[in-house]
C-alpha cells in the first residue's frame, strides 16, 4: 500500500517534503469490514486548510497521518453483507492505494450511468456545493449578473453554467487566456475576464455594464477589491471559499471591516459564508437536475487527470496556483 502522509505543517506556501511517501503492508479485513482498492482520489482546495494545525470546522490532518481526501474505490474483498467484491463505491479513503472501511458513509455507484470520476466533481461534493451555494443563498433571478471566479475549476464552472439555466447572465474570472477562452467557448459564458490581466479591474467593469447581483466568492484576494464596488443594491456573495488566502501567513495590516460594514448597510448586501454540507434539503434534487443538465448538454465539465499517488503532492501544490485546468482527479489504480 503507497500512501501519502502530512510530514510537517507548512508556513505559507506548502513545498514537497511537507508530504511524505510511505510503502506499508495491505493489512487484511475482519468481520464487518472491507478492502478498497483507490481508483481515484479528488485533491481539493480545502485539504490545505487541514494542514493546518488551527481547528476550523474540520479537524486537522495530525502529523504522520494519512493525507485526507475523497476517492472512487473497488472493493477487492468484502466480509460485509451490505457490499459485494467489484462493487465500486464513493468513500473517504485519503491519500493512499488501498483502504479498510467498515461500510460506514459509502455511496455505491453505478459505473453505466456516469464516469465514475464525475461522483468526485460536477455530479459531486464541488458540483453539490455550487448548486447548493448559488440556489440557497445567490438565489439568481433571470436577467441579473452572476460573477464567479476560479472558473474553469470544479464549483466555478457549474456555477456559471447553473446560473445561465435559472436565465441569470454569467460572467467568469480565470487565470490565463487557454482558461478563458474555454470558460467562454465550451461552457458558454456571457463574458469572462482574465484576473491576471494588467487592466483585470477595467475589464470587470465593462464586462458587467450592469453591475453586480450575485457574486459567487471562491478567491477573496485582489479578485474581491475589484468586484466589491461594482455589486448592487440587495447583491447576495455566497462565501464558499478563499484561495488566494489560504497560504497567506500576515495580513496587510489595514483595516478594511468599517469600509466593508459601511457598504453592507447602505448597498444592504447580504454576505453569507457556508459549507457546502450543512445544507442537507438540496441534495436529491441536486443529484436529479445535475444529472438531467449533463444529459442534455447544459452543463459541461472538465477534469485534469494526473496519474500516479506518488504524484499527488506536486499535483496538490499546483492546484493552490492555478495550475490545473478542471476538476483534479488522481488516478491511482484502474
Ligand atoms: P478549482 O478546480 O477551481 O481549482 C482552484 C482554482 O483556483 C485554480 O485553478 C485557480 O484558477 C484558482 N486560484 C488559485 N489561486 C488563486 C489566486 N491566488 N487568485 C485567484 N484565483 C486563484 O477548485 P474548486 O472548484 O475545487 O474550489 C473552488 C473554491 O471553492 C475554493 O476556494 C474551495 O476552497 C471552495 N470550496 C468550498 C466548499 C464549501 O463547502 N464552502 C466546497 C468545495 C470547494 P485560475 O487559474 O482560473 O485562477
Amino acid at each position: 500500500n503507497t500512501r501519502v502522509v502530512l510530514a510537517a505543517r507548512p508556513q505559507g506556501r506548502p513545498k514537497p517534503g511537507d508530504f511524505r511517501i510511505e510503502a506499508v503492508e495491505i493489512v487484511e479485513p475482519g468481520e464487518g469490514e472491507l478492502l478498497l482498492q483507490i481508483l481515484y482520489l479528488s485533491l481539493d482546495p480545502y485539504m490545505r486548510g487541514r494542514m493546518n494545525a488551527a481547528k476550523s470546522y474540520a479537524k486537522p490532518v495530525e502529523i504522520d497521518a494519512v493525507m485526507e481526501g475523497g476517492t472512487v474505490a473497488r472493493i477487492i474483498k468484502s466480509r460485509h453483507p451490505e457490499f459485494a467484491e467489484g462493487d465500486i463505491v464513493l468513500s473517504h479513503s485519503g491519500w493512499q492505494s488501498f483502504a479498510l472501511s467498515d461500510g460506514v458513509g459509502l455511496r455505491k455507484l453505478d459505473p453505466a450511468a456516469a464516469p465514475v470520476t464525475t461522483a468526485l466533481g460536477v455530479l459531486g461534493m464541488p458540483g453539490f456545493t455550487a448548486y447548493a451555494g448559488l440556489l440557497t443563498i445567490g438565489q439568481p433571478r433571470p436577467g441579473e449578473t452572476v460573477v464567479v471566479a476560479a472558473t474553469s475549476g470544479a464549483v466555478g464552472s457549474a456555477v456559471g453554467q447553473i446560473a445561465r439555466i435559472k436565465g441569470a447572465r454569467a460572467v467568469g474570472i480565470a487565470g490565463g487566456a487557454e482558461k478563458c477562452a474555454f470558460v467562454r467557448q465550451e461552457l458558454g459564458f456571457d463574458a469572462v475576464v482574465d484576473h491576471r490581466a494588467a487592466d483585470f479591474v477595467g475589464q470587470l467593469k465593462a464586462a458587467c455594464p450592469d453591475g453586480i447581483d450575485i457574486y459567487f466568492e471562491n478567491v477573496g484576494g485582489p479578485v474581491w477589491d475589484a468586484v466589491f464596488p461594482l455589486l448592487n443594491e440587495f447583491a447576495r456573495v455566497p462565501v464558499c471559499g478563499l484561495i488566494a488566502q489560504y497560504n497567506v501567513i500576515a495580513d496587510s495590516g489595514i483595516d478594511r471591516l468599517p469600509t466593508l460594514m459601511q457598504q453592507v448597510l447602505q448597498r444592504s448586501l447580504t454576505i453569507r459564508g457556508f459549507i457546502q454540507r450543512e445544507f442537507v434539503d438540496p441534495r436529491p434534487a441536486f443529484y436529479r437536475d445535475m444529472a438531467d443538465w449533463i444529459a442534455s448538454g447544459r452543463v459541461r465539465y472538465r477534469e485534469d487527470i494526473v496519474d500516479g499517488i506518488e504524484n499527488a503532492p506536486q499535483a496538490f501544490l499546483g492546484l493552490l496556483e492555478g495550475k490545473n485546468f478542471g476538476k483534479l482527479i488522481v488516478r491511482v489504480a484502474g
